[in-house]
């Protein structure tokens, strides 16, 4: 069985892996989600850096025409600038650990190489430079899609990874738009074979843009940043549709401006997409860093909260576990003290209001009781109940620790034994309870003229016996005169005659038992009821063998 202590110390170990395994859940669960937001960060990072490749490469590619054909010194030299932008956008990118598995990603760098230097030699078909560089791009947005597909945390910012795989195609259809009337307007005018493939990317342009622009719209622009979509000039916006409309509708006649102000204004309008994504990539940074906030947060507050209870519970087992002890200790103190004593007038002191006052107060209780009992019984087995005097037992008791005390210090003591005369008379003349009354006075009589250390009992019906201690035999026959004589002045109604009483004295003797001074006191007595009665007999023997040597007076 366990007691209190261990119960207590139980259960708050309980509570407390309880608590604990609750905050372990929770924190677990947290911490899975907080994982995934930080692995989903580093991946939107990612797909960001190839996003930015993308943007350069499709710069590279437009360029790439012009400066194969090396009509436009500006442009000729853009596409030198925007090789060495590719470069450290590649470079960037290489740090991320995606592209160390990836076969395309492995032999890019060496084939851009080659190809640039074919470009450079104008060695190599225009249309074989672009299709490079298409397939290129494609290659990295299905690695985009790819790394979106394996986010963990992609909750809540799935329309902003949609809207972004629509804004890359819109961008990717524009570029090869842009690449395509690089090419028109650098040659005169463009093949039926290119204006339909110039078809084909308008319209796939204008298809992702209006779903994009639809998802926009629909989920993220009313919570957002509403100007993403305003921030390209309508009127370069309308301008490059008219440029590309003018080409289309005269079947591949070349725009009759400069290469230079195509390439300007289109590429202004894919910077604008370009711009667009990054903000949609901020958004979603954002979004992001404020759940990686609010779940730190959370988990901060949920754990200094466990602490607390776990703080709580921790004192109050203390303190409730201290309280008991203490009350225990006190209790059982006391307990013990009242077992070694055996002192039932003894209390238990409770100064808390609790359970263990109930107790203390109930032990009390019972002590009052028990001790009241004793009492009770300590009275019934040492008094005489009629007369208020010691009974036999409590005399002879008393008496032996007297003869003890006179014999260690070597002092006198003397017995008396009286009996009332002719008390058998009272009674039949009277009655038997004028007889009690007698006997009721006459042992208040004998009380009121002893002193406080000298011992009375009732020996038995009409018979007395008093021991005076420190008194010996002339003292104790003076007394046994005194008493004889304040027993005749008693007026007991109705009774008539004189009440009388006869004493019998002895001391005691050297060695001599209680019993056998009590023998010599009786024989005197029966020598003052032979000798007339109402009168003194003294003992005057010197042995207690020898019984015979009694004077009475
Ligand atoms: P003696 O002078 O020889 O002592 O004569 P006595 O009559 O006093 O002695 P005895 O022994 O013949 O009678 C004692 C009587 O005391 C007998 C008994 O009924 C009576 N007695 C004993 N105890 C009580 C008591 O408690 N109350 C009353 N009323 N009488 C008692
Ligand atoms: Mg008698
Ligand atoms: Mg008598």
């Amino acid at each position: 069985m366990m007691n209190i202590r261990t119960r207590i110390f139980f259960l708050a170990f309980v509570t407390l892996s309880a608590v604990t395994i609750a905050f372990y859940v929770e924190y677990r669960d947290i911490n899975k989600k907080l994982f995934a937001i930080e692995n989903t960060l580093q991946v939107t990072n990612k797909i960001r850096t190839i996003s930015e490749l993308v943007h350069s490469l499709q710069k590279e590619r437009g360029l790439s025409v012009n400066y194969l054909l090396g009509h436009d010194k500006e442009l000729h030299n853009l596409y030198l600038k925007q090789c060495a932008i590719t470069k450290s956008k590649w470079d960037q990118l290489k740090s991320c650990n995606l592209l160390k598995k990836n076969k395309f990603a492995t032999n890019f760098p060496n084939a851009l190489i080659e190809m640039r230097q074919q470009i450079s030699s104008s060695n190599i078909d225009w249309h074989v430079v672009r299709s490079f560089y298409t397939s290129a791009i494609n290659n990295l947005l299905e690695l985009q899609i790819l790394e979106i597909t394996s986010l963990e945390y992609s909750q809540n910012i799935s329309h902003e990874l949609q809207s972004l795989f629509y804004l890359a195609n819109t961008k990717e259809s524009l570029g090869i738009v842009r690449a395509t009337l690089n090419q028109g307007y650098s040659q005169g005018n463009l093949s039926a074979k290119e204006l339909e493939y110039l078809i084909h990317h308008y319209g796939a342009f204008f298809d992702n843009h209006k779903i994009f622009k639809a998802i926009s719209k629909a989920h993220i622009m009313t919570t957002q940043d509403p100007t993403w979509l305003a921030k390209t000039d309508e009127d370069m916006y309308y301008s490059v549709i008219a440029k590309i409309d003018y080409a289309l509708n005269s079947e591949g006649k070349a725009f009759s401006g400069s290469t230079s102000a195509w390439w300007n204004e289109v590429t202004s309008i894919i910077d604008t997409l370009k711009d667009t994504e990054d903000t949609i990539f901020e958004h979603i940074n954002n979004h992001l860093s404020v759940k990686k906030e609010y779940y730190q947060n959370y988990l901060f507050w949920y754990g200094s909260l466990i602490f607390v209870v776990l703080m709580i519970v921790i004192l109050l087992t203390y303190f409730a576990i201290s309280r008991i002890l203490k009350a225990l200790f006190i209790l059982i103190n006391s307990l013990n003290e009242l077992e070694y004593t055996q002192d039932f007038s003894l209390r238990i002191n409770s100064t808390s209001r609790d359970e263990f006052d109930q107790i203390s107060n109930s032990i009390n209780n019972l002590l009052d009781y028990t001790d009241k009992i004793i009492k009770e019984k300590e009275f019934l087995a040492t008094t005489d109940l009629l007369t208020g005097l010691m009974n036999r037992r409590s005399f002879i008791k008393a008496s032996q620790v007297e003869i003890d005390r006179s014999e260690r210090y070597d002092t006198h003591s003397s017995l008396i034994f009286c009996d009332i005369d002719f008390f058998k008379h009272i009674n039949d003349e009277y009655s038997h309870s004028t007889g009690d009354r007698v006997l009721k006075e006459f042992a208040k009589t004998i009380m009121n003229n002893l002193r406080t250390n000298d011992y009375i009992c009732r020996w038995g019906g009409e018979e007395f016996l008093i021991f005076a201690t420190e008194t010996n035999l002339d003292s104790a026959e003076k007394l046994a005169q005194k008493l004889r004589k304040k027993i005749m002045e008693l007026s007991i109604k109705p009774i008539e005659q004189q009440v009388t009483c006869s004493f019998g004295v002895a001391q005691r003797i050297d060695g001599e038992s209680f019993n056998e001074l009590c023998e010599r006191a009786d024989e005197a007595l029966y020598n003052a009821k032979n000798s007339g009665r109402n009168k003194v007999c003294v003992s005057e023997s010197t042995s207690p063998a020898k019984n015979y040597n009694i004077k009475c007076k």
